[in-house]
């Protein structure tokens, strides 16, 4: 039994492994080398939906079945701009930047400097032997910034402070992110979905 994880963000590959051995997880997990998948669902189970049966379609056609194929979508959500960037995250444009700069750029020019706002992750899970799909979901709420501070991570994790803590994700070990984030939150939901429901030794 194996973790398949569709993504092709290193970040994320990365990040699964290290909140998954945090579990004591110790199936091997791999990438899982799919099609480029359009993000274009409303949601993030949508996306994350679509992603994972890609890696299903994937499996089911090349073998072998006994393995949990799993993908997530995630995003930054605030509140006060009606929750955007959310499910767009990935793709949030402003001014012709990207990503983060673009957030950035967006909060100081509606002059805000600090506004609270969540990380949020889903992941759907398929088990081909077992004909399953499990959906699991985290988050963390926090505080966001147009200041970046930090260079660990990926995305708008230089513009987050978890409530409760004053570093950013950006400023933060990695060992402590993995243990508080919202994708670690959606993992522990995962795990314990499937614990007790397929061997989970190696
Ligand atoms: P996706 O889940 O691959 O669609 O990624 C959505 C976008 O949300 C990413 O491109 C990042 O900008 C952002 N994002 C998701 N999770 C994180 C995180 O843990 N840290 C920082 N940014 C994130």
């Amino acid at each position: 039994m194996r973790l398949r994880l569709v993504t092709g963000n290193a970040h994320k590959l990365q990040e699964f492994g290290s909140i998954l051995r945090g579990l004591d997880c110790r199936l091997p997990l791999e990438e899982l080398d799919v099609e480029s998948v359009v993000e274009c669902g409303a949601t993030y189970y949508q996306n994350a939906y679509r992603k994972a049966r890609s890696g299903l379609l994937s499996v089911l056609a090349t073998g072998p079945n006994d393995c949990i194929v799993f993908a997530d979508d995630s995003g930054l959500e605030l509140p006060l701009f009606d929750n955007m960037p959310g499910a767009h995250s990935a793709r949030f444009r402003y001014a012709s930047l990207s990503e983060r700069a673009a957030l950035a750029a967006f909060l100081s020019e509606h002059r805000v400097s600090s506004t609270p706002g969540r990380f949020v992750c889903w992941i759907v899970a398929f088990l081909p032997r077992s004909r399953r799909c499990l959906a699991c979901s985290g988050a963390v709420a926090g505080t966001v910034t147009p200041e970046s501070r930090g260079s660990q991570g990926f995305g708008y994790d230089p513009l987050f402070t978890p409530d409760g803590y004053s570093l950013t994700f950006g400023e933060m070990d990695a060992g402590l992110k993995d243990r508080i984030s919202h994708r670690a939150q959606a993992v522990e939901a995962l795990w314990c979905s499937l614990q007790g429901t397929i061997p989970l030794r190696p």
